[in-house]
């Protein structure tokens, strides 16, 4: 019997947060029998074989004797082929005589019954994992495992010294996972990969919309502010759209990790899905909330623009319940579901683009003449869309009309101004204007206003509003280049609260 006391784990991925499971051996001088117990899977359960097979065909030794394994914890249900290298190298270590030089392993692949090791889904969970849990020493996964170099280098900046712990096995086989456990061969660690220069200059021309309305789009990026656009047909509400999601780029660690798996969860799509979400009139709750499939969590369109964006096409005329569905993740940037076993939450911070028509007809009651078909009834239906605790949450409510272009620019030189806009904002402050807190601005911004400032936010009969108008204020100057906001900024700003047209 093996003297070392090296203990395997492997993940049981639950939303986005993998959970750890640990695998036990227990084994007996009984009748031979190989048994698996905590609450295992169909798939789980067919690893007996392919576990059995596979270290046969590696010509390693299967013990002839009463094997059981146990996943704990026991209640928890498992699922995953994942599981079938953990579960073979704590049968193999159990019954070895060699001494590991590691306390605790972390094994995620699927083995063939030949012995060999594929990538199984969910190995960035586990690589994840590996690197939150201080206690395990060594991840062991298959050499073809694919990992994008983008999330190791996240993960490597914002955790560098488990970088530098962690003892990492690319291994092919069975064979060679052992091997290199007990002879300390092809033990590496995860190496922060140089990033591909491909998006260095976009030389590429955008038409742009009148100067107000570039000016919006870009602080909107730039302050990572949610933005509504309510204009007739035909006004360039699209373009507008367009413009922004060939502006957007992914900013924060955290939530790029986050993307990465969210994405992971998808395991018949293997490609990086895009963080710009276009979402429909027609969307239901179920799918911007994301859904269970048994334990598997199908992320919904809210947790895929999950440090994105959510753009919405013609949203007052969303029904009310998927309008609802996003008040939660836009106070809190995650995503609560109830199931049987407690309540879930996955992440879902984004930035929501929404656009729409002024009125049914899409025309303008506003021009002169105007331009709207509408009787009078079905307008006051559709302003009473228009308003309700969604729109509260906007910080840029923009009434677009027919207006000329303001010229082109090269998409490198906006993205430059973003960047520029948000390194002056980050300069001045830990976090960026629109993720102030309540309490923050009460104590910290609001007595540096000046008078004449504060006399216009009293014109805001709520705190909610008057904080919004404070935070896009910052959010503008700073992409004039000006330090601290000015009363126009401020006039501007009250200017783009949606009370000031609903
Ligand atoms: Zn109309």
């Amino acid at each position: 019997m093996s003297s070392n006391e090296t203990q395997i784990y492997c993940i049981q991925p639950e939303g986005i947060r993998p959970r750890r499971v640990g695998i036990e051996i227990s084994s007996h001088f009984q009748v031979p029998q190989f048994l698996i117990v905590g609450l295992p899977s169909t798939e789980i359960g067919e690893a007996k074989e392919r576990v059995r097979s596979a270290i046969l065909n590696s010509a390693l030794p299967f013990p002839n004797r009463r094997v059981i394994v146990n996943l704990s914890p026991a209640f928890m249900h498992k699922s995953g082929t994942g599981m079938d290298l953990g579960i073979a190298l704590g049968v193999l270590l159990k019954h070895s005589l060699e001494s590991i030089p590691f306390q605790r392993i972390l094994a995620w692949g699927e083995l063939s019954l030949g012995g060999k090791l594929q990538s199984a889904p969910h190995t960035l969970h586990a690589i994840y994992h590996s690197f939150l849990s201080p206690d395990i020493d060594c991840i062991v996964i298959p050499n073809k495992s694919n990992i994008p170099d983008a999330f190791l280098n996240h993960l490597i900046e914002k955790f560098p010294e488990r970088a530098s712990q962690l003892s990492v096995i690319k291994a092919k086989d069975l064979e060679s996972a052992m091997e290199a456990l007990t002879h300390l061969k092809l033990q590496t660690r995860f190496i922060k990969k140089e990033a591909p220069l491909t998006q260095s200059h976009d030389d590429s021309q955008l038409s742009l919309p009148s100067q107000g309305l570039t000016r919006i789009l870009g602080a909107t990026l730039a302050g990572e502010h949610h933005l509504m656009m309510l204009g007739p047909k035909g006004v360039g509400k699209s373009h507008s759209i367009e413009i922004l999601s060939k502006l957007f780029e992914p900013s924060h660690i955290d939530t790029q990790v986050d993307r990465f798996l969210t994405n992971d969860l998808f395991t018949d799509r293997r490609t990086d899905l895009s963080p710009v979400r276009f979402v429909g009139v027609q969307v239901k709750p179920q799918a911007l909330h994301g859904s269970f499939r048994g334990t598997k969590f199908q992320p919904g369109e809210c947790s895929l623009a999950h440090g994105g964006l959510l753009i919405a096409d013609e949203f007052p005329e969303w029904n009310r319940d998927s309008k609802e569905c996003l008040r939660h993740p836009l106070e809190r940037g995650s995503i609560s579901i109830n199931r049987v076993n407690g309540i879930f939450d996955a992440p879902a911070q984004f930035q929501l683009i929404a656009s729409g028509n002024l009125c049914p007809c899409g025309g303008s009651p506003w021009e002169n003449p105007p331009s709207c078909i509408c009787k009078l009834p079905e307008k006051e239906r559709y302003r009473k869309h228009l308003s309700g605790p969604i729109l509260d949450r906007i910080d840029f409510f923009v009434l677009v009309s027919q207006s000329k272009s303001s010229g082109t620019e090269k998409v490198s030189v906006l993205k430059q101004r973003i960047t520029e806009t948000r390194a002056r904002l980050l300069s001045q402050s830990e976090t960026l204007p629109s993720h102030w807190s309540g309490d923050q601005i009460e104590n910290e911004i609001k007595s540096k206003l000046s008078h004449s400032t504060q006399e216009l936010l009293k014109s805001f009969a709520s705190i909610r509003s008057e904080h919004k108008v404070i935070r896009t204020a910052h959010t503008l100057s700073a992409w004039d280049g000006v330090r601290a906001p000015t009363l126009d900024h401020f006039k501007e700003s009250a200017k783009l609260r949606p009370e000031q047209w609903i």
